[in-house]
């Protein structure tokens, strides 16, 4: 049995009841070795052609309405939950809920927690079914339970760019259910607060502390080494969910008033490899997902900062007042 629920039969009726010729599959990185099997039961079962989209996908963010108009006639989209974005071909979400069984981390959670009295809940689209379960569980034990609403999300649902369900919850400590650093890290950014993952599918509980130690210095270093160049490049996104033109433009106008050079750059994709003909540039504001800056920042050769990091290189901002960038509306 599948660890997600990908709604197979529920995907098959739409098919059917909206009479699609051809449909669009686009998936998560994780979910992408499901992609042939699924499009072998969709033209078993109905008479639709699938389009798999191959690309990478990250987010809600990066639907590829505007690749397959013409094309597709629905777009199945699995793993991410709506952006506010008017997609151009009707799309299906399919938020892939986890069959993971949470309740073996959340003993070892309980215990990282102690010492907290409000706990802020927290996970991704995957797991928002057991959120429930785990406030329970935590209640019975005596802690206080707090989920958030957010903008664009769900009750207690953060993405890697938005964080509004966690933000007024004010709380002493936060427990993300789920894995990988990348959305922990964005709540520890955040708030400064202590925060504890519970990976069901490793079963480890672990603060995450260290790891955020280690990345605000890496920002600091980034900031420090970007704060005297004096050619910018600027980069937007053509991905409809990270395009922020106007904030690119915001963005020229303080560089070119602290004196220095900026140039807008157009990409789809942010990578190393794209970047590599502009030598002259010595440094990047990434007005694209906040997300690269920060976690892809190893990889590149030249500083990338985010637009509020750029403050802090141009004296505009205390260190100490370091904000996390998001995109949340
Ligand atoms: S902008 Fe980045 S963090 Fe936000 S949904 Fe897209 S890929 Fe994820």
């Amino acid at each position: 049995m599948s660890l997600y629920d990908l709604e197979t039969e529920r995907v098959i009726r739409e098919i059917k009841r909206l009479k699609v010729d051809v449909v669009g599959l686009q998936f998560p990185e994780g979910l992408k070795t499901r992609a042939v099997e699924l499009a072998e039961i969709i033209e078993s079962e109905t008479d639709a052609t699938a389009l798999i989209s191959a690309d990478p996908c990250f987010g809600a963010c990066d639907v590829s309405d505007r690749k397959m108009k013409g094309m597709a006639d629905l777009i199945i989209h699995y793993g991410h939950t709506p952006f506010p974005i008017d997609y151009e071909v009707p799309v299906i979400f399919i938020e892939a809920r986890s069959g993971v069984d949470v309740r073996g981390v959340l003993e070892d959670a309980a215990r990282l927690l102690d010492g907290h009295e409000r706990v802020g809940l927290a996970t991704t689209a995957q797991h928002l079914h057991l959120l429930d379960e785990a406030a329970s569980f935590l209640e019975e034990r005596g802690f206080e339970v707090v989920k958030g609403s957010g903008v664009n999300t769900a009750e207690g649902q953060v993405l890697g760019c938005n964080f509004s369900a966690i933000r007024n919850t004010d709380a002493d400590a936060y427990l993300f259910i789920g894995s990988g650093n990348f959305h922990p890290l964005g709540i520890k950014l955040l708030t400064g607060r202590d925060v504890v993952v519970a990976d069901p599918y490793h079963g480890e509980v672990r603060r995450l502390d260290e790891f955020a130690d280690r990345v605000l210095r890496i920002r600091f270093a980034r900031i420090n080494r970007a704060s005297s160049a004096s050619r910018w490049g600027i980069i937007v996104s053509s991905k409809e969910g990270q395009r922020r033109f106007k904030l690119a433009l915001e963005v020229k106008r303080k560089l070119e008033a602290a004196g220095r050079d900026a140039f807008i750059f157009l990409l789809e994709n942010v990578s190393p490899e794209a970047l590599l003909p502009f030598r002259e540039i010595e440094a990047f504001v990434v007005t694209a997902c906040p997300r690269i800056a920060i976690d892809d920042s190893q990889i590149y050769d030249r500083p990338l900062l985010n637009p509020s990091e750029l403050e802090i290189a141009l004296g505009e901002r205390e260190w100490e007042d370091y904000v996390l960038d998001e995109i949340i509306s």
